[in-house]
């Protein structure tokens, strides 16, 4: 790939897109990579997560480059993924029943600010892993179409993964596997050894947001399922008003299982048996539990008060 192509960093605030910018910055130099960031509200973006970006980007010798909903800088006045959907008076669009906050926040600003750039002359670079290759397989198809070239240094760097991505393509019935994984002469990428794979290597603490949410999203993920909202509840639980609240504005719920009103009773329950609010938990295993509880009656609980 030739020195004026810019390797443009979907850089998220979560640890995976960090090592992403580091791989690329260290195989290609600093001087063409871009760390594209959708800025978030503070009240939804976890300041630790923006802490995390800001050292990241410290030590690759970056600056990080917004490329926010209608060009808003000040962090603050970003609207937050309720205030987007609200305006548009649903959580989904219509056509493809797709999250609105994503695209209204990220995937419209990301085009957007592709358009200021040559598509020829850019490589885009996500964090997806090795057990992503559907999400690699249709993010790739998605930029192919539109003429741009992507890369995915966690799945597909080193190892045999380009082999692995091949045959995943050629079992999932891709029209032209070769093609697609070709494009961007994978093979030679086999050889490279990845350099890091957590940030702790260079002194750099992930987002101490991971002890409990599985990404770093927004806080009140209006693409995430119950469990999420489970956590919301219990440590956040003004967003989940929030979230209730702009059920009402909607006249929709969020989720297709329910409304956050209704959730309500059950997650107080289970606050109070002492269910663990953490994405981490198996959603199996996490059910299984939760549901023995909320099937009780509050006062089944606890030990009987009557001490006579
Ligand atoms: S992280 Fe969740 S809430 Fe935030 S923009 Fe994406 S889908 Fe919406």
């Amino acid at each position: 790939m030739g020195s004026q192509i810019k390797h443009i960093i979907c850089y998220s605030g979560g640890h995976s897109s960090a090592i992403v910018a580091i791989e690329t910055a260290r195989r290609y130099g600093n001087k063409n990579v871009i760390l594209l960031n959708h800025n978030i509200n503070p009240r939804y973006e976890n300041a630790d997560i923006k802490r995390f970006k800001r050292e990241v980007a410290q030590y690759l010798g970056l600056k990080i480059t917004y490329a926010n909903i209608r060009g808003i800088n000040d962090e603050k006045l970003i609207p937050n993924q309720f205030e987007v959907c609200e305006e548009a008076g649903s959580f989904v669009n219509p056509h493809n029943r797709q999250i609105l906050c994503t695209h209204r926040l990220k995937t419209q600003p990301f085009y957007d600010y592709l358009e200021t750039l040559e598509k020829e002359y850019i490589c885009v670079y996500y964090g997806f892993d090795g057990e992503e290759l559907e999400r690699v397989d249709r993010r790739k198809t998605i930029l192919n179409d539109e003429g741009i070239t992507s890369d995915f240094p966690i799945a597909l760097w080193g190892n045999g993964r380009f082999e692995k991505l091949l045959k995943y393509l050629q079992k999932s019935g891709a029209k032209n596997p070769e093609k697609i994984a070709q494009i961007e002469n994978y093979e030679n990428k086999d050889s490279w050894e990845r350099t890091i794979f957590s940030t702790k290597e260079i002194g750099i603490e992930p987002p101490n947001t991971y002890t409990v949410w599985k990404h770093a999203n927004c806080t009140g993920c209006l693409k995430a399922g119950k469990q999420h909202w489970y956590c919301v509840y219990v440590h956040d639980y003004e967003t989940y008003q929030r979230g209730k609240l702009s059920e009402e504005i909607i006249g929709y719920s969020i989720h297709k299982e329910g409304w956050l009103k209704d959730w309500e009773k059950d997650f107080e329950i289970m606050k109070l048996s002492g269910i663990p609010a953490n994405e981490h938990i198996s959603a199996k295993i996490f059910w299984k539990s939760a549901n023995r509880f909320t099937k009780m009656d509050v006062e089944d609980l606890f030990p009987c008060q009557c001490f006579v």
